[in-house]
């Protein structure tokens, strides 16, 4: 698309756009008396207005019904959980049963890498992104020294190139490969926190697999943005969490998908609780583990039935709206993005002739391996830049030490926001 830095097509692409009134169902924060430019789903998405309904429901019921409310809710307590897998696999790309939704992020990395991590004193590598978000990078140390490794040797970090800030596939793959003897796991983001950098999830489970390693990837900034086709991409398990992109509220809940190829297997080590126990004898309360079938065999505790009103109704709002036309939109929104800071940027180099730059998008320019976010890098001060749009009402976020990150999100942000954002970065390099 050929892209114009006017208001009039911003308008025009809002007027063309099939997703433009999900905007209305969402709250919109304010500031200075006047709603925000919000570019943070990345970070806490924004509150959808029926999750309200949703939450008041379940309080109704259980002043109603105490605990027959687990049996006699309109959505019964009991089966909470079957409520959100069919709409959670497709946001991810599964066959329902290879989906659950359960706990949060952290505690659900953990309990998959207790099931597929399973080093031995020659394969025990844990292969992972540099500087990967804090929880991950925690994560993988401590599994390390929980099964008795330094994680100095035990973890293998993927580097950019010199002078590059994101990872090429092709190095990715070259170090699976260097370490094809004593790689047990490979663990990372399918999209990176800071850069923006989406990675090829299938080809780099592909080169997992072929070194005979597991492949597990930390969804947090990728599920609700990108495309995912997990089960194709043959991936072996997937963890993401559902407050950011899957606007369902702050420490909402979590995902967890285990490939089909795993579900079955009893003898995979794991952490267990009653919720992973065979539906049918649940409440029998007899000795021995039989985990069920699927994901659903992962399960620990029963429904956390509040954070689940709320993902429920953000999922129903998946659903209609449809991961590919969200996709489609968010390639678009974030498209324009780009556009719009090139052209202020390119301003400036041609007055500086060439010699500045204000501001450097680090993220990959190329659709395919970026979702919604773009991180800027600031020449000068960014810090000041990111205080001034925020005074201004555009709310993008900052991440120490120097990106500013703006996502904007097809679900409820519009053309018109991405255009009036480059309107504030002009008068403030005025
Ligand atoms: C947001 C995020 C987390 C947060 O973990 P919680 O357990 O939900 O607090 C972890 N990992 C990544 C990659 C994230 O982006």
């Amino acid at each position: 698309m050929i892209f114009e830095n006017t208001l009039a097509f911003a308008q025009q692409l809002d007027k063309q756009d099939i997703l433009a009134h999900f905007r209305d169902r969402f709250y919109m924060p304010h500031h200075n008396k006047k709603p925000v430019i919000y570019l943070c789903g990345n970070s806490l998405g924004l509150q959808p207005k029926s999750a309200q309904v949703a939450v008041q429901q379940e309080f109704d019921d259980w002043a109603k019904l105490g605990v027959e409310g687990h049996f006699q809710a309109k959505n019964p307590w009991k089966f909470y959980h079957h409520f959100l897998t069919e709409k959670a696999a497709k946001v991810v790309g599964a066959k329902p049963s290879e989906v659950v939704i359960m706990n949060n992020l952290t505690a659900n990395l953990h309990l998959m890498m207790v099931s597929f991590y399973r080093p031995s004193a020659k394969r025990y590598k844990i292969m992972m992104e540099v500087s990967a978000f804090p929880s991950d990078q925690y994560a993988m140390e401590t599994q390390a020294k929980f099964h008795g490794f330094n994680p100095e040797e035990a973890i293998i970090e993927l580097k950019p190139r010199k002078g590059e800030y994101t990872l090429r596939t092709e190095d990715i793959i070259a170090k699976i490969h260097e370490h094809k003897d004593e790689l047990a796991i490979v663990m990372m983001g399918g999209v990176n926190y800071y850069t923006g950098q989406a990675f090829d999830m299938a080809r780099i489970a592909k080169s997992a697999h072929e070194v005979g390693a597991m492949a597990g990837f930390d969804l947090a900034h990728a599920a609700g943005n990108l495309q995912l086709q997990l089960h194709d991409w043959d991936v072996d398990f997937a963890v993401w969490c559902t407050y950011k992109y899957l606007n369902s509220g702050p420490g909402g809940t979590s995902g967890v998908f285990v490939h089909e190829r795993h579900a079955n297997k009893p003898e995979l080590n794991r952490f267990a609780g009653w919720w992973g126990h065979n539906e049918e004898e649940r409440f029998l309360m007899k000795k021995g583990f039989k985990p069920m079938e699927g994901a659903a065999g992962w399960q620990l505790s029963n429904a956390q039935v509040f954070p689940m009103a709320i993902h429920k109704a953000s999922l129903e709002m998946f659903d209609e709206a449809g991961i590919e036309n969200l996709r489609k939109k968010s390639e678009t929104l974030t498209g324009y993005l780009e556009f719009i800071l090139n052209e202020i940027n390119s301003a400036y180099k041609t007055r500086d002739e060439g010699q500045n730059s204000k501001f450097k998008i680090i993220t990959p320019s190329d659709a395919k391996d970026r979702g919604c976010q773009l991180s800027i890098i600031v020449s000068e001060n960014g810090k000041k830049l990111f205080d001034y749009l925020y005074e201004n009402n555009v709310w993008p976020d900052w991440r120490e030490p120097d990106v500013i990150r703006m996502s904007p999100v097809p679900m409820y942000n519009s053309f018109e926001d991405v255009f009036r954002i480059g309107e504030i970065i002009k008068q403030y390099y005025k």
